[in-house]
């Protein structure tokens, strides 16, 4: 098990990405490779954000730590959110105070199949995981589903596209619950539950399943996955 640390980091840069949803380039001050060690955080893991003393919250980090010192977020702005209101406002320059890493949701086998099903900020750990992924010279097939309201809430959408041409094990499909009239590229019209009934019982043979977005979505795919006779030790779940 390795040592949770505290740290503090410094925000370099803040993009929207989509609306009312911001990534968050950090650097972590004093960063050293012997106290941190190498372990420090898996793909698909979280930082807790101690934003004051009452406001800490998890925080998906969507970068590798090949990257670190650096790291990165994707922070939905949501309205009368405590730590949404501080991520409103914060300016490039601010340090904030970090703990981690924590959580369970990542890779048991690199190479071992892999499916993705995320909702809005769910892609953030997925996206770390598949950047860590595409390290490695042999890839396994992977599967992503990336579910959105519409496409003003989509994102990384152009990286995970360069993935696709990069890597032909990679097959992605955007879905948007509220389909739009016209798009410059494939999208699936519905929601990622709905692309995953579609899917056969048989491709998900021997694959890892990832979770991750809201509540309801996650519940729902645990009920098509049963009825799929997927075994549960095949599924990681992460929902906020
Ligand atoms: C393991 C883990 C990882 C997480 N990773 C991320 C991440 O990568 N990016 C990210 O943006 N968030 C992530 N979250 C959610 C994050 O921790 C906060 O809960 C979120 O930012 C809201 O905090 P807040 O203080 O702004 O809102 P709060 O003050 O806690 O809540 C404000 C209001 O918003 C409502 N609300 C809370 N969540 C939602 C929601 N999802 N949609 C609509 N209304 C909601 C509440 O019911 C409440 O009325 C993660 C949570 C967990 C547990």
């Amino acid at each position: 098990m390795t040592e949770i640390k505290k740290f503090t980091a410094k925000i370099l840069k803040i993009s929207e990405v989509a609306e009312a949803t911001r990534f968050f380039e950090l650097e972590i001050l004093n960063f050293n490779d012997k106290t941190f060690g190498e372990n420090f955080f898996s793909p698909g893991q979280f930082f807790l954000a101690h934003i004051s003393p009452e406001i800490t919250r998890a925080y998906s980090v969507c970068s590798i730590s090949e990257d670190l010192p650096r790291f990165d977020l994707v922070i939905k702005i949501l309205p009368n959110g405590k730590a949404s209101n501080f991520f409103d406002n914060v300016k490039v320059g601010a340090e904030i105070k970090f703990s981690g890493s924590f959580g369970k949701f990542y890779p048991e086998n690199f190479l071992q199949k892999k499916f993705f099903f995320a909702t809005g900020t769910g892609i953030s750990p997925i996206f770390s995981i598949l950047k860590k992924i595409f390290l490695f010279p042999n890839l396994p097939q992977v599967k992503l589903f990336f579910g959105v309201r519409h496409l003003k809430n989509l994102f990384f959408q152009q990286k995970i596209q360069n993935w696709q041409e990069e890597f032909k094990n990679l097959s992605t499909q955007f879905c948007l619950s509220k389909p739009e009239k016209k798009t410059d590229f494939p999208i699936f019209q519905g929601r990622v539950t709905d692309a995953a009934r579609l899917i056969s019982a048989e491709e998900f043979d021997d694959a890892e399943i990832f979770l991750c977005g809201s509540n309801p979505m996650v519940n729902e795919m645990r009920e098509i996955l049963a009825t799929k006779k997927v075994n549960k030790s095949q599924i990681k779940i992460e929902s906020w």
